[in-house]
């Protein structure tokens, strides 16, 4: 089961300049086949499926927990999109549905202002939705793994051609975050199959070659150390990881380490502005928030919550 926590694993800047183009770019990183919701429901299944546990525990622990990391990578990329979304000039009563909506409707998805709030789908950057075709769960751990190791580098491939082409700040520090940790996870399923059969799959697919270091959004998570770190995401469980993620990192040399995570050091999720041309939430919020106040009154509840 999952425990949620309402945070997230990275900061990301406030909302900015309104980008539907740029947003519907950065829909790939979410229903994309080489996207979170893909590397999410990958190792999730896999752990599912996962037989003869007990015997060999490392290898299950170590997809497991990375599918709790994915989740939280699908929620950086949704908050992304709302951020780029967000028109910060669109808070007043008197929506102008005719400039801004119209513009997003011809720059970007038109599913982001037809259908939804101005928020993620659950599609990729051709507004194709994510399909369960994406889920490679064969039974089999070493063509899982192996599997694993290509999907995480397509995904870093994916997330360096959007950090290129979208400029705006929020995709940048998204994208700069997500190779970081994508390139452990890569590191991870190299590791968990040299450990399995001595092959070196980082020798033999030495791609893609991303110099992280120096890309600036990627800098303050690589100093922090989050390129050589699997966090564990149980009080209590998934404590054999360290068994097969060891070793020191391929390019960097930096010993590979086990950290339990803490999630009250993690940032607070942000709290994106009504968009009224859009009614999100409302075509006018200010009634449900007279609503949520009075129930909040009648339970005993503080009387606005920003969710500190
Ligand atoms: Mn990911
Ligand atoms: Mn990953």
């Amino acid at each position: 089961m999952i425990h949620r926590f309402d945070r997230l694993l990275t900061e990301l800047p406030p909302p900015s300049d309104y980008d539907p183009a740029g947003a519907a770019i950065v829909q790939e990183l979410m229903g994309g086949k080489f996207g979170e919701m893909s590397t999410l429901m990958n190792y999730t299944f896999q752990s599912f499926n996962y037989r003869d546990r007990a015997k060999t525990r490392p290898f299950y622990d170590l997809i497991a927990n990375i599918a709790a990391e994915e989740y939280g990578h699908i929620e950086l990329v949704g908050h992304t999109i709302g951020a780029m979304l967000t028109d910060l000039n669109k808070t007043d009563d008197s929506p102008d549905i005719t400039s801004e909506l119209l513009q997003g409707l011809s720059a970007g998805n038109p599913h982001h202002f037809v259908n939804g709030g101005k928020g993620v789908l659950a599609q990729d950057s051709r507004g194709m939705p994510w399909t369960g075709d994406n889920v490679f769960s064969s039974g089999d751990l070493v063509s899982d793994l192996t599997h694993n190791f290509f999907l995480e580098s397509g995904a870093r491939s994916g997330k360096l051609r959007v950090y290129e082409s979208v400029d705006h700040p929020s995709a940048r520090a998204l994208t700069g975050y997500l190779l970081v940790r994508g390139g452990v996870h890569q590191v991870a399923y190299a590791r968990a199959l040299e450990n399995l059969t001595g092959a070196d799959l980082s020798k033999l697919f030495p791609t893609p070659r991303i110099p992280t270091d120096k890309i600036p959004e990627c800098k303050p998570h690589i100093e922090r150390g989050d390129h050589a770190r699997i966090y564990r995401f149980s009080p209590s469980d998934f404590t054999q990881i360290a068994a097969v993620f060891n070793g020191t990192h391929p390019e960097t040399g930096d010993p590979l380490e086990v950290v339990d995570d803490d999630p009250e050091s993690r940032p607070r999720p942000q709290d994106p502005d009504p968009q009224p041309d859009v009614f999100a939430p409302d075509y006018a919020p200010e009634e449900i928030e007279e609503i949520a106040d009075k129930l909040r009154e009648q339970a005993g509840l503080p009387k606005r919550d920003k969710g500190e």
